[in-house]
């Protein structure tokens, strides 16, 4: 057993309200340089939709993340060799449109305009040459359904049947999906580096690109699956979401995390197993999301312990993994997924499923089709199509609401619905709603703080700057 330590996030998308606040934090805090206009590197996406960077979940185009070839786990944008003989030509790049001409507005207009019989206005300007234009996209383009017909109905885990939806308003269903880099297990970004600049950190996991060493080559961009990789045009750097790692070094929050109207977020430690790492991601898709949790180990272990302390894992990290709301949600729980776990990076961000709105009929008879959300939808975003996964998870959910639902009305039919609907007792229940809907900021952060001066990086890139399983100790 080879432990490792993880800073790692949960999402409640039941409570995200879509209100942006998360985006628009970080990009005050790390995108407002020239060259950032366009990135996003916290997005709040509206499902169904075709999301940010335009269609980033059609790895037919950009061929992004790992595939199982010839039996075993391969970057989808090809070998080293592969890479190498076509590095000063990549076709599988986002472009300025996928993403959006950024803008800004002509303000100065409004008040230095010469006298005219006309109100002055503020024009659309590019950000790029400066010149007025006429806004096409935007970051959040299809925000609440806007345009469903033209942008949601193009959304690739959509059935044909639920595609006819957006002929019928009554009956559509949306979500909000909160995106950022996912700070995964095993990043395509940094195994597709052929300057070996990107790589994950011993101490705590996150993913960072070294500036120095970025050759601006961008085959990180073309082959993060989740787009959550930017080239900066300004600095000829690629540049990420760095997890606010100055603020989690000492104990706190992202700012996304931190700035959440919803309290959506919640931050804490995984420990996993390394040497099971390939074995668990080469698993096939229908027990992919299983397999990947199984790597993820339970930090009360003594056994667990013994290993993490020998692996030089700090006491207070391994206390914070015991006390880690994100082990609760995803392993004791299980009321997190992770978001297209077939793109086999294993991401460390979790998503709690969308189970609102609840039709009434879906409240009395409890079953899975009288949902808003159809579970193949979800299924298809979080689990590699795995419907009985997400099914499974809704049924928790809508346990611990029926129960303290029944509860609060000293309903007992109501209460013993909860407990048959989860297979929790009416402690773990309680608990499980605490945790959902009560948490308090400490309850939801629990990031101890970083000794740098310990750290180290994971060895993530061969000699020739490529991720080499099985040789490669990180
Ligand atoms: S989500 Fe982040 S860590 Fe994962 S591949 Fe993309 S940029 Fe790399
Ligand atoms: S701040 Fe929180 S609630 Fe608001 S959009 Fe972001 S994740 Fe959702």
């Amino acid at each position: 057993m080879d432990v490792r330590a993880q800073l790692s996030m949960v999402l409640h998308l039941d409570k995200c309200i879509g209100c942006h606040t998360c985006s628009v934090t970080c990009k005050n805090l790390w995108t407002n340089r020239k060259g950032t206009e366009y990135m996003w590197w916290n997005n709040v996406e509206t499902r169904p939709g075709t999301g940010y960077p335009k269609n980033w979940e059609d790895q037919g185009k950009f061929r992004g993340g790992w595939e199982i070839k010839n039996g075993s786990l391969s970057l989808k944008s090809g070998s080293k060799w592969g890479i190498l003989s076509r590095i000063f030509h990549n076709p599988d790049q986002p472009v300025m449109k996928d993403y959006y001409e950024p803008f800004t507005y002509d303000y100065a207009n409004l008040t230095d305009a010469p006298e005219s019989a006309n109100q002055p206005i503020a024009r659309a300007k590019s950000r790029i040459t400066g010149e007025s234009m006429n806004i096409e996209a935007g970051p959040n383009w299809d925000d609440d359904l806007g345009g469903s017909r033209e942008y949601a109905a193009k959304d690739p885990n959509l059935t044909e049947e639920d595609r006819v939806l957006f002929g019928e308003f009554e009956k559509i269903f949306m979500m909000y999906l909160p995106r950022l880099c996912n700070h995964c297990l095993n990043p395509a970004c940094a195994a597709a580096c052929p300057s070996g600049s990107i790589y994950k950190r011993g101490e705590d996991g996150i993913v960072l690109n070294d500036q120095e060493k970025c050759r601006a080559w961008r085959y990180c961009v073309s082959a993060c699956p989740y787009k959550k990789i930017y080239y900066n045009w300004d600095r000829g750097k690629s540049e990420k979401c760095i997890f606010c790692y100055p603020k989690s070094e000492n104990g706190e929050p992202s700012a996304c995390a931190h700035s959440c109207v919803g309290r959506i977020r919640y931050t804490g430690v995984l420990l996993y197993d390394y040497d099971r790492l390939i074995q668990v991601l080469e698993a096939p898709e229908e027990t992919l999301v299983e397999a990947l949790k199984s790597c993820i180990l339970d930090p009360s272990d003594p056994e667990v312990k013994r290993h993490a302390k020998k692996a030089g894992i700090e006491p207070d990290w391994i206390q914070a993994a015991e006390n880690s709301p994100v082990y609760a949600f995803v392993k004791e729980f299980g009321l997190a997924l992770p978001l297209h776990p077939e793109f086999r990076t294993f991401p460390m961000v979790f998503y709690v499923p969308s189970l609102s709105p609840v039709l009434r009929k879906a409240e009395t008879d409890m079953t899975m089709e009288n949902f808003r959300i159809p579970v193949k939808y979800l299924a298809s975003v979080f689990t590699a199509g795995n419907e009985a996964a997400v099914e499974d998870t809704l049924k928790k959910l809508l346990g611990i609401r029926s129960y303290m639902r029944g509860k609060e009305l000293a309903d007992k039919e109501l209460m013993e619905k909860g407990i048959s609907l989860s297979g929790w007792n009416g402690r773990e229940l309680e608990k499980a709603y605490r945790l959902t809907s009560l948490t308090n900021f400490t309850g939801r952060f629990v990031i101890p703080k970083t000794r740098r001066e310990n750290g180290s990086s994971y060895e993530m890139q061969g000699a020739e700057g490529f991720l080499d399983h099985g040789k490669n100790k990180r």
